[in-house]
């Protein structure tokens, strides 16, 4: 190895000796990956192949000890850093150009304690890995709708899901993180200890410090009664109509969400989806106006297994494709809401994009975290989704032009983790994505840290 060319956390570039380097690595049990060994272009890639970025150095611990080790070396030599769970963030925080990754991708340990229905699962964790485990026992925690998703960025924002109704955000069920800060010190944040922390970690994004791990209640869950009803792209508004009113007068016990998308066989169509988690026979009393709402295509709602419903969307986002995605709260679907989407949605550019009515009320209503969208009742995401890097603009721009249409209509809110780039959307939408709690934790971020180390993500300027 010779002397490398990195980033400085004030975007310099600088030279960092190979003999600091070097005395890194033997430091380190996991691999250290620099460009020019064999395994980099796979280890910068992320789930958005529409992102693409080099790194200085990827450095991937296998336990608390090396993130520590990592932490430190990129306070010292004042490194640019990202911290990387399971790269599924859409504009791909989790890498950084020139500067240092902490990668927790090999940091995979799930443990189930099945008398007090906890687990602790580290950084690295994918919900498709995280649900195998606990299901086992017959337990689950609200998690993300995609498999490939990891538990840390996803929960770090907030953490929607289908048990959400019922059981409220996925950090709402935290009952402990360890978080090693900016200092290098490893913490322990909970409801007694660094209580503030804890705060800022349920909402707050990766601004804290790198979570190590993640402990977690569990409930008792499935079969759960659930899937989805298809209805033809020419009574979309009708559909989603129906969706508004369902969702709002069910959203304590129900979790519900509304798609238009294109179906494998080309055609447009409309989905509803449903999960109820309880007594079959009050869920199919609950989802019975679902089934008989107009004339369906398809109702393939039925019990299943809930690592099934989790794995449900999987098909529909591999990791490889090109992705653009905005996103807005809302707190009603209004008639003219629905129109536009309609209408631009019958002009989409490709099959493979889609809005999502994901229905955030219920039991995420509650909670007192840094989750800034209580009083949101549905967010919905505009998916864009394509294969040829070449048609980038024709994709963004559609996603774009629904999302400013739809503004009227929106909260002003955005969910943390559906931010794009900021370079895109500007610092008002970071902004936005902590409300009300931007402040607090900004002074908390001069607390834990005041050089913002982890600021490339939805960065939270640290305040005086
Ligand atoms: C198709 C699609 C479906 C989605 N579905 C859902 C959904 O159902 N529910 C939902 O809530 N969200 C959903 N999301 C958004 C999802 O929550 C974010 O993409 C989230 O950032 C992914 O987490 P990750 O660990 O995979 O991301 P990464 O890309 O690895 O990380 C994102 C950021 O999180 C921070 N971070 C990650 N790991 C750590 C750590 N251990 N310590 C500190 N900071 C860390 C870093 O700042 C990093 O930049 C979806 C997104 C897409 C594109």
């Amino acid at each position: 190895m010779v002397d490398l060319r990195i980033t400085t956390l004030t975007g310099r570039e600088a030279m960092l000796p190979e003999a600091a380097v070097a005395a890194f690595q033997q430091n380190l049990r996991g691999p250290l990956i620099a460009p020019g060994d064999e395994r980099y272009d796979e280890a910068r890639q992320v789930w958005n192949a529409n992102i693409d970025r080099r790194p200085g150095l990827i450095c991937r611990p296998v336990g608390v000890a090396d993130v520590i080790a990592a932490v430190n070396f990129a306070r010292d030599h004042h490194l640019l850093v990202s911290v990387r769970g399971g790269a599924h963030n859409v504009a791909g925080t989790c890498v950084c150009n020139g500067g240092l990754v902490i990668d927790l991708s090999l940091m995979k340990g799930i443990r189930v304690d099945p008398v007090r229905r906890t687990v602790r699962a580290e950084g690295g964790v994918k919900w498709g890995e995280f649900d195998r485990e606990t299901q086992t026992f017959g337990l689950a925690t609200t998690g993300g709708t995609i498999a490939d998703t990891g538990i840390a960025g996803l929960t770090l924002g907030g953490g929607h899901g289908w048990l959400g109704y019922k059981y409220g955000l996925a950090s709402d069920n935290l009952l402990s993180v360890d978080v090693v800060t900016a200092d290098g010190q490893f913490r322990i944040a909970n409801d007694t200890e660094h209580a503030d922390l804890f705060w800022a970690v349920r909402g707050g994004g990766g601004n804290f410090g790198v979570v190590t791990s993640f402990e977690y209640r569990l409930y008792a869950v499935g079969p759960v009664l659930a899937g989805l009803v298809f209805h033809p792209f020419a009574k979309a508004k009708d559909v989603l109509l129906f969706y508004r009113d369902f969702s709002s007068a069910t959203h304590e016990k129900l979790t519900t969400y509304a798609v238009p998308m294109t179906s494998p066989e080309g055609a447009k169509v409309v989905a509803i989806g449903v999960c109820y988690d309880g007594p079959l026979a009050e869920g199919e009393q609950l989802i019975a106006p679902v089934r008989r709402f107009g004339s369906p295509l398809e109702d393939q709602i039925r019990p299943m297994a809930y690592t099934e419903l989790q794995s449900m969307f999987d098909p529909g986002f591999p990791p490889g494709n090109q992705y653009y995605v905005k996103a807005h709260f809302l707190r009603e679907i209004s008639d003219d809401a629905i129109d536009i989407v309609v209408d631009q949605f019958a002009r989409v550019p490709s099959p493979l994009s889609l809005p999502f009515f994901q229905q955030t009320g219920g039991a995420m209503q509650r909670g007192h975290t840094a989750y800034a969208h209580r009083d949101a009742l549905y967010n919905l995401v505009l998916v864009s989704e394509w294969l040829d890097p070449r048609e980038s603009a024709i994709h963004v721009r559609w996603t774009r032009e629904l999302w400013q249409a739809l503004q009227p209509y929106a909260t002003g809110g955005v969910y943390v983790n559906d931010l794009g780039c900021e370079a895109d959307d500007g610092a008002d939408q970071i902004r936005a994505a902590y409300g009300a709690n931007y402040q607090r934790l900004a002074k908390l971020k001069q607390t834990y840290d005041p050089t913002n180390l982890f600021g490339h993500n939805q960065n939270i300027k640290p305040a005086l």
